[in-house]
């Protein structure tokens, strides 16, 4: 498929929800030969690199980077704060609160499941009441996701910190922000995060390869009381190295650690609160493209509240007849590449070919998105599906 893509001529947009597109300048930025590694420019770009990941994740404390994709920065997370038999509650309301999960119950841990469904965001009072049950204190963590990419869902951090601290429990809070993080607004220190879990390759717009672990003071000492802990997934040499070298427990991703300087520095120069704002404003066009589509036909948005849906991605369903068809027809005439549906499947539908997904992080504009939308209507018209009109144009409103 990537083939037809370059025969379309023009560029494409990648527009899954990670890997994000690469910017050029992130891109020329990895372009060199191999630095040293001992001395020297990239030794000293160091320091700089973890002050300005720490900014974007809004935090003052500690960040560890694993040479990992999300998956190895879920288990890094775990490793340094859950020993083997300890229990950690774990909100579900998609594929990837599952997975962390899993990946905590393959360390050993027993986990406790707190299920939402695939439309909704987790309940603080639920979670309240089942942080009230635990009288004995047997929970050590409460897992989740900021934005669960599979049903492009956003919890509310500050309510879920809110609940916890009513419930009085001691537990750490960590979340994964590996689709949010520089995408949805994010407070690590002001919402009494405790354990941030990141990647490159989304909202960063860097290639896959770097796994990010932020963690606080109440983090810092849980993982001083663990008996033990894996040598290369310890964060303390990390957060605190004597040298370079320990940075990564080894050689350095070197090539990665050049294109998200240049990440970092498109991220400073356009701001924070901008990139956020832009997120909304371009995830908003997107809502209404859809909103109006779906009132004529069988296209609906995951996520029915629109406070309750992340700004980096937006999974939605179309029916089973319509939904590789559209995709097939997008990237082979358009250059434009949706997202397959992730953990969605029902009786009628157990491969989810009915859903896909829309990836709006990191390098995007309106543009690019309203070229997106335009390639959906004119698949829509390819594949005869049925829906309301007016979708751009509710689009170009919402931009204007
Ligand atoms: C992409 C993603 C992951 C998995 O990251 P990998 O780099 O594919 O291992 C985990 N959680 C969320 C929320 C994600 O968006």
């Amino acid at each position: 498929m990537q083939k037809t893509i370059q025969g379309a001529g023009g560029r494409g947009y990648l527009a899954i929800p990670g890997p994000s597109v690469m910017p050029d300048a992130v891109l020329r930025a990895m372009h060199r030969a191999a630095p040293n590694i001992y001395e020297g420019e990239l030794p000293d770009m160091m320091e700089g690199l973890t002050r300005d990941l720490r900014a974007v994740a809004r935090t003052k404390r500690h960040a560890a980077i694993y040479i990992a994709n999300g998956h190895g920065a879920w288990e890094a997370a775990l490793a340094n704060v859950i020993a083997p038999g300890e229990t950690v509650l774990g909100l579900y309301n998609g594929r990837f609160g599952v997975g962390w999960a899993e990946m905590a119950s393959g360390l050993g841990a027993e986990v406790q499941p707190l299920d939402f469904g695939l439309k909704a965001p987790a309940d603080p009072a639920r979670l309240e009441e089942a942080l009230r049950a635990d009288g004995a204190g047997r929970i050590k963590a409460v897992l989740c996701t900021h934005v669960d990419t599979s049903t492009s869902i956003r919890n509310d951090i500050r309510a879920i910190r809110a609940a916890m601290d009513a419930a009085g429990h001691d537990a750490l809070l960590m979340v994964d922000c590996i689709a949010s993080l520089g995408c949805d607004r994010f407070e690590m220190d002001e919402w009494g995060v405790d354990v941030v879990v990141a990647a490159s390759q989304k909202g960063l717009m860097v290639p896959p390869g770097l796994g990010l672990v932020f963690f606080s003071e109440k983090a810092a000492a849980q993982r001083r009381a663990m008996a033990r802990v894996s040598r290369y997934w310890d964060w303390v040499p990390r957060a605190q190295p004597q040298m370079f070298y320990q940075y990564f427990g080894g050689t350095a991703p070197t090539h990665h650690l050049y294109g998200l300087r240049a990440a970092l520095d498109m991220i400073e120069a356009e701001g924070l609160e901008a990139i956020w704002q832009r997120h909304a404003r371009l995830a908003g066009a997107i809502w209404a493209a859809c909103e109006a589509w779906g009132a004529g036909g069988p296209l609906a948005l995951n996520v029915a509240e629109c406070g309750h849906r992340s700004c980096a991605v937006t999974a939605l369903h179309v029916g089973k007849e319509y939904g590789l068809r559209l995709r097939r027809w997008t990237e082979g005439e358009a250059g434009v590449t949706l997202g397959i549906g992730l953990g969605m499947s029902t009786e009628e539908d157990p491969a989810g070919e009915g859903f896909f997904r829309i990836g709006h992080m990191g390098h995007v504009n309106a543009g690019m998105v309203m070229g997106a939308l335009g390639a959906m209507e004119a698949a829509f018209e390819a594949i005869k599906l049925p829906r309301g009109g007016g979708a751009l144009e509710a689009a170009a409103r919402a931009l204007a």
